[in-house]
């Protein structure tokens, strides 16, 4: 009998072989999320991905959900109408650093004030891989990009920091090693109500790694596994990523807040009196 991938009844296999280079992080984080979402006891049809552009942005076309492609930078303006269409969706965005914090920085901190209910999961493999490799909001100070041939000179932003700063009620950072811990996170974050954000440390061995001399996909998951520390509950200020000393991996933040919607229902309850219906959805 022909042996069946488990995880591909979670995939649209006619899109397969994917478009990933050998030794890039991707797929791991791919099959951590099917394994989450396997354990979430969700109904598929009740979840809903949303990506931009970039290498990352594929995940949305290989995942069988309701999953959308979207232009760069704009998955979490998309997934918030999303959300606010069909509130009983799990919405995840799934999406690069380039994406989401250049393009996209201002939408994700404001989506994060906001508390809007969804996940945001970042793939950080520190640059542009789709495009050449150019220097991105994470790359760190000295690494050399395509636009940055003599060395990064910008302070790269700790992105833990910025969502917990931003408002986030759940945040975490692990690397494409600690799949376990991965998996584990995925679901908590999933099933958390309210905006939550996962950091995924990720080998780009094409673009960053050999620019950077880093070795290939396997050398950079050794360096993680030898130079990863992991202190859940640590803040945030400390998740500094700069590369010389150990990356600070963890469930950092885990509270309550109450959502944009929640915040809406109430209100406009209290503002306009039994006239107000509270908002279900389109
Ligand atoms: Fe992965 Fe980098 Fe290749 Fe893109 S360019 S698929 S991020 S290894």
């Amino acid at each position: 009998m022909k042996p069946t991938n488990p995880t591909s009844q979670y995939l649209r296999m006619d899109r397969i072989p994917h478009i990933w280079c050998p030794g890039c992080g991707l797929g791991t984080t791919v099959n951590c999320f099917v394994r989450a979402i396997e354990g979430c006891d969700i109904p598929l049809d009740q979840i809903s991905v949303v990506s931009g552009i970039g290498c990352t942005g594929r995940v949305a076309g290989y995942l069988k959900l309701d999953s959308f492609h979207t232009t760069h930078g704009r998955p979490i303006p998309f997934a918030t109408g999303l959300k606010l269409a069909n509130p009983k969706l799990k919405v995840v965005v799934y999406s690069g650093d380039g994406d989401l914090f250049a393009i996209g920085g201002n939408h994700f901190i404001h989506a994060a004030r906001r508390n809007m209910d969804m996940t945001i999961i970042c793939v950080n493999n520190f640059t542009y891989g789709m495009t050449g490799g150019q220097v991105t909001p994470t790359t760190p100070i000295d690494a050399i990009a395509s636009t940055t041939p003599f060395g990064n000179i910008e302070d790269p932003f700790n992105l833990p920091y910025l969502a917990d700063c931003a408002g986030s009620v759940y945040v975490a950072r692990w690397t494409t090693f600690h799949v376990r811990q991965l998996i584990k996170s995925m679901k908590e974050a999933i099933q958390k109500k309210g905006f939550s954000f996962i950091e995924i440390i990720s080998p780009c061995p094409t673009l960053y790694g050999r620019r950077n001399r880093l070795g290939d996909g396997l050398e950079m998951m050794q360096f993680y596994k030898a130079n990863s520390t992991i202190q859940n509950g640590a803040d945030t200020r400390d998740a500094v990523l700069d590369f010389k000393g150990k990356i600070l991996c963890g469930k950092f933040v885990d509270r309550e807040r109450p959502t944009f919607l929640d915040l809406y229902n109430t209100k406009m309850a209290e503002r306009l009196g039994s006239s107000f219906k509270p908002y279900e959805g389109v």
